[in-house]
């Protein structure tokens, strides 16, 4: 290891390629362990990534109903890990309600996650007044959190430049071109050179502002087709979402957008009132089982797949890479399936 952490001048000990979340997080904590860091993003601000668009939900326990086991265990290790990190996540747990037209569809559903808590009309209204007398039961999700995305990247930024590490935007090199000891490529949906499997499932959210309503924490309405969360950003505005197309076409159909808005009004009807402020997309990468892979390379290690839990997962993924640099592993443990180049 004393060949990286001594590293060259003039030369880093790990180039970051891609400026989303994972890129991010992996390259702060590269840092913190005494790394010589630099990240190269090739557009000319965060707004590339999917995760500016994000809804900012990080609740791995009320999504292993769809989310592997693997996401979900990353999931957890990284809602303890994000304090030390940035600003702005607030953990103070997510609330699973059921459609009242749906009466049994709670049931189904805790049959597939753990970690929550019944509550009745009383806890959740205790939870959340703007919902009281119109749910009688639910589901608490203690180990759930909420953020802003943007104030993420831009929180995570703030630490990475105290610490001296520039990102470079409007890069155009090639990865082979970089100084570096090692290269963590987390390109995203510019990967498909590497990961020729890549496809892109769009995502899509509206943010609204109410002053009449007043929730604190995601609130997910089970719903037949979407994982759909109404999360809090403060000051009245609300960001719905997501609905996801499994395609490339990015934008918000009008279907999506009236699925959206329908949505938060069966949430609660007051959201009929609520003023639309954007209806956002992003483009999301996702491997062939929906879970993120890890290949490490003798130089480049390379991470993809984040699909639709980047925020959620990307310090646990970080913290395992940056095991795999310490040790020069070539495994890494939580990928589905890590491959030796
Ligand atoms: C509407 C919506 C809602 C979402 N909600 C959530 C949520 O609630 N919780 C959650 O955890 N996740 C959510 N996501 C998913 C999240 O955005 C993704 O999982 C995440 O963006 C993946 O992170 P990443 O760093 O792997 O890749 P990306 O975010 O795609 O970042 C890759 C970066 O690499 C850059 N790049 C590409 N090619 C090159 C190159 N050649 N050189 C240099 N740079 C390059 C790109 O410009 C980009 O900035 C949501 C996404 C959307 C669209």
């Amino acid at each position: 290891m004393s060949e990286i952490a001594n590293g060259k001048r003039d030369h880093v000990d790990v180039a970051i390629v891609g400026a989303g979340p994972m890129g991010l997080v992996t390259a702060l904590m590269c840092a913190r362990a005494g790394l010589k860091v630099a990240i190269y993003e090739r557009q000319s601000d965060f707004s590339a990534s999917p995760a500016w668009n994000g809804t900012g939900v990080l609740a791995p326990d009320s999504e292993a109903d769809a989310a592997d086991a693997t996401i979900v265990d990353l999931g957890r290790r990284s809602i303890e890990l994000w304090p030390t990190l940035a600003a702005g996540l607030t953990v103070n747990g997510a609330l699973v309600l059921g459609n009242r037209r749906t009466p049994t569809a709670l049931d189904d559903y805790s049959s597939f996650v753990l970690n929550y808590d019944w509550v009745d009309e009383e806890r959740i209204a205790f939870l959340e007044p703007a919902l009281a007398g119109v749910y009688s039961r639910g589901m608490f999700f203690p180990q759930a959190g909420h953020a802003d995305p943007r104030t993420l990247f831009n929180s995570l930024k703030d630490v990475l430049e105290a610490g001296g590490i520039r990102i470079r935007f409007d890069w155009v090199g090639t990865i082979e071109s970089l100084q570096a000891e090692r290269i963590v490529d987390t390109r995203g949906l510019g990967a498909r050179d590497r990961f020729p499997e890549l496809r892109a499932v769009t995502a899509e959210m509206a943010m609204v502002r109410s002053h009449k309503i007043e929730l604190n924490r995601p609130v997910r309405l089970l719903h037949n087709r979407h994982s759909l969360y109404v999360t809090p950003r403060g000051q009245g505005v609300y960001v719905i979402g997501a609905t996801t197309v499994d395609d490339d076409r990015g934008g918000v159909s009008v279907r999506s957008a009236g699925e959206l808005m329908m949505h938060a009004v069966s949430l609660l009807p007051a959201f009929a009132d609520a003023e639309v402020l954007e209806l956002r997309s992003g483009m999301m990468p996702v491997l062939m089982n929906g879970v993120p892979k890890v290949v490490v390379g003798d130089r480049v290690i390379a991470v993809n797949g984040l699909f639709r839990y980047g925020w959620m997962v990307a310090p646990a993924i970080a913290e395992d890479l940056l095991r795999v640099i310490y040790t020069q592993a070539t495994k890494v443990i939580h990928a589905s399936r890590p491959i030796r180049h």
